[in-house]
């Protein structure tokens, strides 16, 4: 299968591989924003995300599309964010 869409520049792979440095703050900002954009044009991270499902949610409604996400996934988005 070959569902994955390459949306600023980077594959859902590429994207589920560094989503959790990005959680983290380790990503630059050029990264950081790459990973941002693929996410807000991006559908398919949803379903790929696996555990990280409910934080692509989230962060894709932060990012102004209109996605429910469970309020403790936004809140370990928020606290993941804020950190550093
Ligand atoms: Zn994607």
């Amino acid at each position: 299968m070959s569902a994955e869409k390459t949306v600023g520049g980077l594959r859902c792979s590429e994207v589920l591989e560094r989503l959790s440095d990005y959680l983290d703050g380790d990503l630059t900002t050029g990264e950081k924003s790459k990973v941002e954009l693929h996410l807000a044009g991006c559908d398919e991270c949803t379903r790929f995300g696996g555990e990280f499902g409910a934080v692509v949610t989230a962060l894709r409604r932060r990012l102004g599309t209109n996605e429910d996400a469970p309020s403790s996934a936004v809140k370990r988005l928020d606290d993941a964010l804020s950190e550093g």
